[in-house]
């Protein structure tokens, strides 16, 4: 495991050296962190107060914030002072509706300055902000809206249609529908018309004094069971986002900075347009999809010097071969991240020896607001490795012991459940409406992250497992029952099983098992209707790829289907405990 450190990079002359990992955590404190940030008057705290109004105020108005490349060429640049007026608009637009504090403000928007401007000034009205993938086909987008009781959704009129439309007689809650990019036909009445409501909004609003405990941020995470969790983060959160930008992605204010997750997660909310906002620095936005040239041809063109992006990504790149790289001017870029599935040492190996800097992987998942984990810019890099807890936070290997108390395991190289000491400033504080769900997160003062990993004897932590069905595809969390459910709405079907099988790009891939009602034929097909009507409702990136027929499902005594058991027969693994099991397909 020690065999293959990547030492870490001496500055060049004239760079500022990253402080050391050891200082960094030791003179640490939350305290000192929140204090870093403004506030509002009375103990307030906005995020977008800290995002955008903290810099125009300390004279870095003029300063580019966004910078965004079109898909098919356009491109639009916003300041930190455009950014202000835009979203005090959005804000003054909101009012203007009578959409009061509180309320649930949703986006469906692929990745265009719409989106920020929403969701910075939703927050700034002191709305809660809830970004949806714009790759979510209609069940999806529905579960997540009526579960967050949307009252706002701001969208464009191609997804309103396709996405929205199918599902608007099954959410009560949704007021406004406002639309970005122009109207057309199939929208709902009373849609409100962004591009001609916006620049008629006044550009000046005082932000709402939102306390620091107040419900900021709605992200959806996928269950083992059930629907989706609403995930509930507060505005205290950025203290986290500010710090960790600065630890875990060595982000200063002179950095141009691409995230290339989609703001409909988490990674791209948090890291992608809150985060280097508080910076300060200049975030590059592309609107295009994964596109290798395309991605090379930005970091060089857009002068990127930090880039955090995601495993499934770079194992394309790594595709592509070498000289993809090295025909490139890429001297501007001195920093390079990863999150959001295990990054393959190879993939750190690969990136050192070819760009000469290494992948820094972090962990961190939608229940912890922030990266918890990491390899920082002055640390060593193990490839494999996720890195050490971030200052501030302390982070475990935890098993219960026979009285069932959660205790954390010292030794180095025992495998348990990855845990960190509750209580910092981005934890969720909530799952939308699942009190008992949540309370279950947490034991004898650590929260409980569902995964499996191990530290060695230097504190680094490593990745195993989940403890739980949960799929991790092209780094998208996917729970089987969502896919299950949609399955079984399929006339054909009589039930499904759903696990994640691995794949080298993806990391895995969603894969069915199903069984047929009586009169249904197990052929080719039905295979590719059932893949059709997945990708229809579910949207493409949570479908299933790979759909297997079976005479039954394995299932527990209490009538689970044991996806444990599918999953562990499709990879030739152990079939482990076998003793709840009911009905065998064999
Ligand atoms: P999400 O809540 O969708 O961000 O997913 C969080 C989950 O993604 C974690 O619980 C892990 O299972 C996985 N994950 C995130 N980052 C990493 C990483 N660096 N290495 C391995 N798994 C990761």
């Amino acid at each position: 495991m020690r065999s293959n450190v990547i030492t870490k990079r001496s500055s060049r002359p004239g760079e500022r050296a990253p402080e050391p990992y050891d200082s960094a955590r030791r003179n640490f404190t939350w305290a000192e962190a929140r204090a870093a940030l403004a506030g509002l008057p009375g103990g307030a705290l906005n995020i977008a107060h800290e995002a955008i109004d903290r810099q125009v105020l300390a004279g870095q108005g003029g300063r580019l914030a966004i910078r965004w490349l079109g898909r098919g060429g356009g491109e639009r640049n916003l300041t930190y002072a455009d950014l202000r007026d835009a979203t005090s608009r959005f804000a003054n637009l909101l009012a203007g509706l009578g959409v009061p504090a509180g309320s649930r403000v949703y986006s469906l928007l692929g990745r265009q300055p719409e989106l920020h401007i929403a969701a910075l000034g939703a927050l700034r009205a002191g709305c809660v902000f809830c970004p949806l993938f714009s790759a979510f086909g209609p069940e999806p987008v529905h579960a997540r809206m009526s579960i967050g009781e949307a009252s706002v959704l701001v969208t464009t009129r191609a997804l309103f249609t396709r996405k929205v439309a199918p599902v608007l007689d099954r959410l009560p809650h949704l007021k406004h529908v406002l639309i970005a990019g122009g109207m057309g036909p199939g929208l709902p009445p009373g849609a409100v018309d962004l591009d001609v409501a916006l620049p008629a909004a006044s550009p000046r609003f005082e932000t709402v004094p939102t306390r620091p405990d107040d419900l900021a941020l709605l992200h959806f995470t996928s269950g083992t069971t059930g629907q989706p969790k609403g995930v509930m983060h507060v505005h205290q959160a950025v203290v986290a986002h500010h710090a960790t930008a600065r630890f875990a992605l060595d982000l200063t204010a002179d950095d141009r900075f691409w995230c290339t997750a989609d703001p409909g997660w988490v990674t791209g909310m948090s890291y992608g347009v809150i985060a280097p906002l508080t910076i300060g620095c200049t975030l590059i936005l592309d609107e295009a999809e994964f596109e290798a040239e395309r991605w090379y041809r930005i970091l060089e063109e857009e002068r990127v010097s930090v880039w955090y992006t995601a495993p499934t990504a770079i194992r394309m790149l790594m595709r592509l071969g070498d000289d993809a790289v090295r025909g490139r001017d890429l001297s501007h870029l001195r920093f390079m991240a990863s999150v959001g599935e295990p990054l393959n040492p190879e993939a750190v190996v690969w990136s050192n020896r070819v760009f000469g800097l290494p992948f820094h992987d972090n962990w961190w998942q939608t229940e912890t607001g922030g990266i918890m984990i990491a390899n920082f810019a002055a640390m060593d890099v193990k490839p494999g490795s996720m890195g050490r807890p971030v200052p501030g936070i302390e982070a475990g290997i935890v098993r219960r012991n026979e009285q069932g108390i959660v205790e954390e395991v010292t030794s180095a190289g025992i495998s348990g459940e990855l845990a960190l000491r509750a209580g910092w400033p981005s934890m969720f504080r909530g799952y939308l409406g699942q009190t008992e769900r949540y309370a279950k997160c947490f034991a004898d003062g650590w929260y409980l992250t569902g995964d499996l990993a191990m530290r060695d004897e230097d504190g680094y932590f490593w990745f195993i497992g989940r403890t739980d069905d949960l799929i991790k595809s092209s780094g998208h969390l996917i729970g089987p029952f969502e896919v299950e459910s949609v399955l079984m709405e399929h006339p054909a079907v009589a039930e499904a099983g759903v696990i994640g099988r691995p794949d080298e790009a993806a990391g895995e891939i969603v894969k069915a098992f199903v069984t047929l009602k009586p009169g249904h034929a197990a052929d080719e097909t039905l295979r590719r209707e059932l893949i059709g009507h997945c990708r229809a409702r579910l949207g493409p990136s949570i479908s299933p790829r790979e759909i297997d027929f079976r005479e039954m499902l394995p299932r527990t005594r209490s009538g689970k289907i044991m996806r444990r058991l599918l999953r562990a027969r499709e990879l030739g693994l152990p079939e482990g405990d076998l003793s709840t099991l009911e009905v065998d397909e064999r």
